[in-house]
């Protein structure tokens, strides 16, 4: 494995160069055998949609807990409307009304009706509701021109659900219907997997924050402005944080401070002269990997802190920093948070209009569009050229032991966008 160490060494690297790349499939073999879920927290109902389901969920009523009208109509004992036709209807007695929430208490006799609402209890007696476009009332009476069998149109008790079932099991990411089904049993607070923590280390000292303008040699930190939005896409939660100088005291400060259960790093994490970060995880915690064979993103770091949280070591260039993040941070998140390691994109397979060249030993992540229903590699695919990934569909992962993709070979794409990619397909 490349460069792993043992906690508290420190070897520096700088200036030197990576002697080895660890190979991706060993980072996340390393990384999904250390990652469970995090503990339970009581989570409103009102916010808990999206959110993952602790533990399974038994109901300790019926819904509804009362035999309910399926219709607008009239309360009838069937017997009552054997027989019933237009040539020759019925009449019964109209003794009163049931409405949503305010039930007829009264118990219903022989030849008795009770006009009734969709929704309310059905009274005593009654075994059946006939609907209002079949009946006329007039003067305390109600004609009824077609018979209705007993139980017709009406909900019995516990038909939605009964008491004692297992309605949503443990793991479950909360749809809408699943938040008002939790509401329609009576549920306030839903236990759920905690939501990771996340700390970013943002460092560079040619860093202005985003809003600020580019000017002379400073660029405008983009990377926390991903981060923050990957990071939320993966059920994480950013804590505050700020720009940091390349000084690796206030680095070291950063990465020491509690609170977190994910650090991510950005910048200085290679082996430049001002690339503090490998050696300062070394020092407080251990560095397991530093340098993976893949591109971009080689110079990724992963790595533990007290209190077993994960550091990842996120390289500067803003393609290789969202690389790096998607391979091995973002699967991390999501384990801790309870949801799928999987990428979370959704996929398409579609011939390449080009080849794509790789290496064998290395995983490549090649900027791809989607055009006339084939995938077309970005030229311009430098680990520095953020557009390369807004003017691109997806991604193609070109694994490990392939020298490249020839064109015309079907390739998986992982798509950016979540909804239909109708046009260029
Ligand atoms: P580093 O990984 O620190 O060697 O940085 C590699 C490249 O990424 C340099 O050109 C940096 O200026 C650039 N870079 C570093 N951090 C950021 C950031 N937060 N946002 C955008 N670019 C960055
Ligand atoms: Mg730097």
């Amino acid at each position: 494995m490349a460069t792993r160490q043992r906690p508290g060494a420190s070897r520096d690297v700088r200036m030197r160069g990576f002697a080895e790349r660890a190979d991706v499939e060993d980072v996340e073999r390393f990384l999904a055998g250390r990652t469970l879920p995090l503990g339970a927290e009581s989570v409103p109902l009102l916010e808990c949609a999206g959110r993952v389901l602790a533990g399974g969920i038994v109901s300790e009523v019926d819904v509804p807990g009362f035999a309910r009208s399926a219709m607008d109509g009239y309360a009838v004992r069937g017997e009552d409307t054997f027989g019933a036709s237009d040539y020759d209807p019925l009449s019964l007695e109209v003794i009163g009304v049931a409405l949503p929430g305010r039930p007829f208490d009264g118990e219903m006799g022989v030849q008795q009706a009770v006009r009734i609402m969709t929704g309310a209890p059905v009274p005593a007696g009654a075994d059946a509701v006939v609907m209002a476009e079949v009946c006329e009332e007039q003067g305390g009476r109600v004609v009824v021109s077609e018979p209705v069998a007993p139980r017709k149109n009406v909900g019995v008790r516990g038909e939605d659900i009964r008491a004692g079932s297992a309605v949503l099991p443990s793991g479950r990411r909360l749809r809408p219907q699943d938040a008002g089904l939790l509401a329609s049993i009576g549920i306030a607070d839903v236990a759920c997997v905690r939501r990771p923590r996340v700390r970013l280390v943002i460092t560079g000292d040619e860093l202005l924050a985003p809003g600020e303008t580019p000017s002379g040699a400073r660029i405008v930190d983009s990377n926390s402005v991903v981060l923050r939005a990957l990071v939320e896409r993966d059920g994480g939660v950013c804590l505050p944080y700020e720009i940091l100088p390349d000084v690796p005291e206030r680095i070291s400060a950063a990465l020491a401070e509690p609170g977190a259960d994910v650090v991510l790093v950005s910048g200085g994490s290679s082996v430049g002269q001002e690339d503090h970060a490998p050696r300062l995880v070394a020092e407080l915690g251990t560095l397991d990997f530093h340098g993976v064979a893949m591109r971009p993103s080689s110079p990724t770091g992963v790595g533990r802190l007290p209190g077993e949280r994960f550091v990842f070591l996120l390289p500067g260039n803003p393609v290789s920093c969202l690389c790096a993040y998607e391979f091995f941070a973002g699967p991390t998140l999501r384990r801790l948070g309870g949801r799928s390691a999987e990428w979370p994109h959704r996929r398409v397979r579609l011939p390449l209009a080009r080849k794509i060249s790789s290496a064998i030993g290395r995983v490549d992540y090649v900027r791809v569009a989607v055009e006339d229903g084939q995938v077309v590699p970005l030229a311009t695919s430098g680990a520095s050229i953020l557009s390369s990934t807004v003017r691109a569909t997806g991604a193609v992962i070109v694994p490990r032991g392939l020298e490249g993709m020839p064109d015309g070979a079907e390739v998986e794409v992982l798509l950016y966008d979540s909804e239909s990619v109708e046009g260029p397909l």
